[in-house]
């Protein structure tokens, strides 16, 4: 009989009630014993979701009170030694001093680092090995749980990281990077891991080894054979698990592994039918075939079809059926949304709406029913592809008219250096921010006034044009040389735009964990995008009467838009982000009518855009660039176009950022030492460069001396000319008065270089 299961499912609660009780306990306000109850509360309504469903294995360990890397290290007893600690387990607080550098026991110390996982936009903790590295069972929480699970009658499968890509996602601190060494160290821990879930009854773990979707280096790939052959032995059977790509060379391997099973993408990848004739006959095969990663119902007629044809070629009992990755990634709910539209809402599915597609596959491939949700799946798919609002021929039409050199600026940048200079008159070294401005608390409770009806719509406006007026006064008088107006009307940098652009859809409860407490809730693309009316001109206009000063113009760039929203599976992603980039064009032409002559379009998410092979990088810099570049090259030599990126390696990239063309590039690289730029100067980089003097995420006011240090570390790289002085990135989550400090001693920096210049 065909099994169902699912390999991890959303952490933080239908209304965010993890997140509210963890920030509730970091900040002292409910204690321990709270903070595990409520943890408890949301782990049991998961299971009791998914088993409601009717999915058969029940996954436990993928629940996690930050990050299931960071659980796999407290597991592992892998924890760095400025979190010292007494005990043989490692406690609550030492696990959340690790992700966050303080707790309300123990010594702060610095937060381990933090990366995405993958190309999603979730991050993990990242594993820090000392060339010693030892490793034990220092905690329990896993085995708990299962014990939790099973006495309330589930059926469980054990989640864990495998110990290849659990060493592939660390990083070696001190020594030579040999972390593939510590795998001797790492292995007998896991051994006795699979040993103790064998005697709590388990009888199906899975493991996760998501680095075989990678371009892994020879020995990292030769290391998997012995690693799982010296994993073999009494105890629960083995579910290989790799999702998000396809497995490519590695595919021979991961089928011959001395595993019980192997799961893979069916949604991102089409190896199904391959592995399932190079599988051997004990081995099941999970097919992952509702998309984890994306709000799109299934076509599950469709999916019936290919998976009839590989039941009846491995048998029935050997094919699992599943979401293609955890659940993690898409909102939890669907039915929550009471306020989306109709007709929207009929074409998508969150999290528990997936288990019930899954559920219902594995019901038609055993025939037993379920023939109707099949028919209604293809309905509603039907309606959606039928929908006369998904098409648009004005977007179409434009797109296929636009001329050759729509995506190219005017003159070349020596050029329209001259001619911004002319115009702009600023000095050596100007100064200027990223953008946002503390995001205070009356300006939350404004908003939330706002949109409970407490305040109207002109005295929110009022509020905002308040708010703006006294941003530009304090830039003035820290004498900043480029004004910015400060963002307070922004709840996100994407959702801002969302919310104003056509086919986008916005949701009230769609949230997703993006690390640890932190949810962010992507808009939904579901139709053609085009501009309806201006989106931020008139708060760029009211800020600009009232200063003399150049005001720059703020906009989310095309590719982070669309990196960071549920993007519609009908159309090539590429299509959509050109659709934006016109879109963002019609903005940045009505800025530049309204006399705003600087304009910057934000691209923090343009490198983790980068697909996870590399041989699919030069497609994705392409059309990347020239949607930024769409966007972007509408306006006169005169307009100076500016970018920012938060911390990124730039090194293997550094082409695509040059061919993007913009006059200014702010980065974030005050933590790196400017290392960061020596991408830039190899390259001989030829537009300006603001590297970010000081780092944002700490309240530190930063020492004048510092700053200038590091403008000296970038000059010396790129000379002097080409610089600009700004912070690392925007200012929404700093409290005014570490702005006001910080602000000014960057200003003093500046001017005092600008003796040597
Ligand atoms: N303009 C945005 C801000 O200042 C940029 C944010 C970002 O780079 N993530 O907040
Ligand atoms: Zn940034």
């Amino acid at each position: 009989m065909t099994t169902t299961h699912n390999l991890g499912y959303p952490r933080i609660g239908p209304r965010r009630e993890l997140k509210r009780a963890l920030e509730a306990y970091w900040s002292g306000r409910i204690d321990r014993e709270a903070l595990l109850a409520e943890a408890r509360a949301v782990r049991d309504a998961r299971w009791r979701d998914q088993a409601d469903a009717g999915i058969d294995l029940i996954p436990v360990g993928d629940f996690s009170l930050y990050d299931h890397v960071l659980d796999t290290s407290a597991l592992l007893g892998c924890v760095p030694p400025r979190f010292s600690e007494a005990g043989e387990r490692v406690d609550l607080d030492t696990y959340f001093r690790m992700a966050r550098g303080r707790a309300p026991s123990g010594d702060p110390a610095d937060a381990c680092e933090m990366t995405k996982w993958f190309d999603t936009n979730y991050h993990y903790i990242v594993p820090e090995f000392a060339p010693d590295q030892t490793f034990r069972i220092a905690s329990e929480t896993l085995f708990d749980e299962v014990v939790e699970a099973q006495t309330q009658g589930y059926r469980v499968k054990p989640v864990i990281l495998g110990p290849i890509s659990y060493l592939w996602l660390g990083k070696m601190k001190g020594g030579a990077d040999d972390r593939l060494a510590l795998l001797d160290n790492l292995l007998p821990v896991y051994g006795e891991i699979l040993y103790r879930l064998a005697g709590l009854g388990v009888d199906w773990v899975q493991i996760d080894e998501p680095a075989l979707v990678l371009d892994l280096p020879p020995a990292w790939r030769a290391a998997y054979e012995p690693a799982y052959n010296r994993l073999q032995g009494r105890g629960p059977k083995r579910l290989l698990a790799t999702y998000f790509g396809s497995l490519e060379e590695n595919l021979g391997l991961a089928c011959g592994l001395p595993v019980d099973g192997l799961h893979l993408d069916g949604v991102r990848a089409s190896e199904l039918a391959q592995a399932a004739d190079r599988l051997p006959g004990y081995k099941v095969l999970s097919a992952g075939v509702i998309d984890g990663r994306n709000v799109w119902r299934t076509d599950l007629t469709a999916q019936r079809v290919r998976l009839a044809t590989l039941a009846e070629r491995i048998g029935r009992e050997r094919l699992w059926l599943a979401p293609s990755c955890s659940l993690l990634h898409v909102p939890v709910d669907l039915s929550q949304e009471t306020t989306l539209d109709p007709e929207l809402t009929a074409w998508m599915a969150f999290a528990r709406q997936k288990l019930d597609e899954v559920v219902v596959l594995g019901r038609s491939l055993r025939e037993e029913g379920g023939v109707e949700a099949l028919t209604a799946a293809t309905a509603a798919l039907t309606a959606r592809r039928e929908s006369t609002r998904v098409h648009r021929a004005d977007v179409a039409a434009r797109l296929a008219a636009l001329p050759p050199d729509a995506a190219r600026r005017d003159s070349p940048y020596e050029m329209r250096e001259r001619v911004q200079q002319e115009k702009l008159h600023l000095p050596p070294l100007p100064t200027t921010t990223i953008g946002s401005f503390p995001q205070t608390e009356a300006i939350r409770a404004a908003r939330r006034d706002w949109r409970a009806g407490r305040l109207d719509e002109a005295g929110y406006e009022d509020f905002l044009r308040r708010e703006i007026e006294r941003v530009v006064r304090a830039q003035e008088d820290y004498g900043l040389d480029v004004l910015v107006h400060g963002e307070p009307e922004r709840t996100d940098m994407v959702e801002y735009f969302g919310e104003r652009l056509d086919g986008f859809a916005v949701t009230a409860h769609g949230w997703v964990q993006s690390y640890g407490s932190r949810c962010v809730k992507p808009p939904v693309i579901w139709g053609d995008v085009a501009r309806p009316r201006p989106m931020t001109v008139d708060w760029s206009v009211y800020a600009q009467s009232l200063t003399e000063r150049p005001v720059k113009g703020m906009l989310t760039g095309p590719v982070t838009i669309l990196q960071w929203s549920f993007v519609r599976d009908d159309l090539p992603r590429a299509d959509v982000c050109r659709q934006i980039a016109l879109a963002l064009r019609d903005e940045v032409g009505d800025l530049e009518r309204a006399g705003i002559g600087v304009i910057q379009v934000d691209e923090p998410a343009f490198r983790e855009g980068l697909p996870l092979r590399r041989a699919q990088w030069g497609a994705y810099l392409d059309w990347a660039v020239e949607s930024f570049r769409l966007a972007t090259s509408g306006v006169a030599d005169a307009t100076q176009i500016h970018t920012h990126m938060c911390y990124s390696e730039f090194n293997d990239i550094i082409e695509a950022i040059a061919a993007l063309d913009a006059d200014v590039i702010t980065i974030e690289t005050a933590r790196s030492d400017m290392e960061l730029l020596d991408a830039f100067a190899d390259f001989a980089y030829p537009n300006e460069i603001g590297p970010g003097v000081y780092d944002i995420h700490s309240p530190n006011v930063p020492a004048p001396a510092r700053m200038e240090e590091l403008l000296r570390a970038a000059a010396r790289r790129l000379g002097w000319s080409r610089l600009w002085v700004n912070p690392d990135c925007g200012l929404k989550t700093r409290g005014w008065p570490e702005v006001e400090a910080a602000l000014r001693a960057m200003v003093d920096s500046a001017r005092a270089l600008r003796a040597e210049v």
